[in-house]
């Protein structure tokens, strides 16, 4: 494969999204990939950017066509990675897709080529603050989030890699290094 797919994991609040979208800041041969999801769009989050925010109906009917690399539910919506929109991306550049465990090992199933890494927390303290400071949700949804850590950390062995998010300019630079060193 010339270009990489790089599977991207980690728990809500550990800075997926800061990672992501600095790496493509410095980097013109990365891309990301948008997933489809029936949650509602956040303050400031747009149709065909962060998401392709689907109705229930539309990403059922996606589902039957065989569109997804893989897809799952999560805190009562779908979300899943559009198969021919990343395909057709591959082509000119290396794409991240930002999605949880379970989706991550159904993508390395699919593509035994992409690299798995995991994203963990400097400590549990620290996740609980980049959560809160966010401020996008409620405590009970922040509380469902945390609820979910354990399972997710505790699947870092079946990923090629983990970062651990401490400073933002070191966790890049391991980025980096991942993105030029894998096959
Ligand atoms: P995720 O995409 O994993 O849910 P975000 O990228 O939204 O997480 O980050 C959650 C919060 O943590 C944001 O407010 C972000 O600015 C902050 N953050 C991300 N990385 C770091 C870091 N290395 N050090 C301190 N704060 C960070
Ligand atoms: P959020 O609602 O915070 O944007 O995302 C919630 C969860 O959905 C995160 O764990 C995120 O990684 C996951 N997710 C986002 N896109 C996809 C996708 O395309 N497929 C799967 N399986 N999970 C996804």
């Amino acid at each position: 494969m010339r270009h990489k797919l790089l599977v991207v994991s980690g728990p809500s609040g550990v800075g997926k999204g800061t990672l992501v979208k600095a790496l493509k800041a410095r980097r013109s041969d990365v891309t990301e990939s948008v997933s489809c999801t029936t949650r509602p769009p956040r303050e400031g989050e747009k149709h065909g950017r962060e998401y392709f925010f689907l109705s229930k109906e539309e990403f059922l009917r996606r589902i039957a066509e065989n569109d997804f690399l893989e897809y799952d539910e999560h805190f009562g919506n779908y979300y899943g990675t559009p198969k021919s929109f990343v395909q057709e991306m591959l082509k000119s550049k290396s794409v991240i897709l930002e999605i949880d465990v379970v989706g991550a090992l159904n993508t390395k199933k699919a593509i035994p080529e992409s690299v798995l890494i995991m994203i963990a927390p400097p400590s549990l303290e620290e996740l609980k603050r980049r959560l809160t400071g966010r401020g996008t949700e409620t405590q009970e949804a922040i509380e469902n989030r945390l609820s979910r850590l354990e399972y997710e950390l505790s699947q870092k062995d079946k990923y090629d890699y983990t970062v651990v998010n401490d400073d933002l300019e070191r966790a890049l630079k391991e980025l980096e290094t991942i993105l030029d060193s894998a096959d």
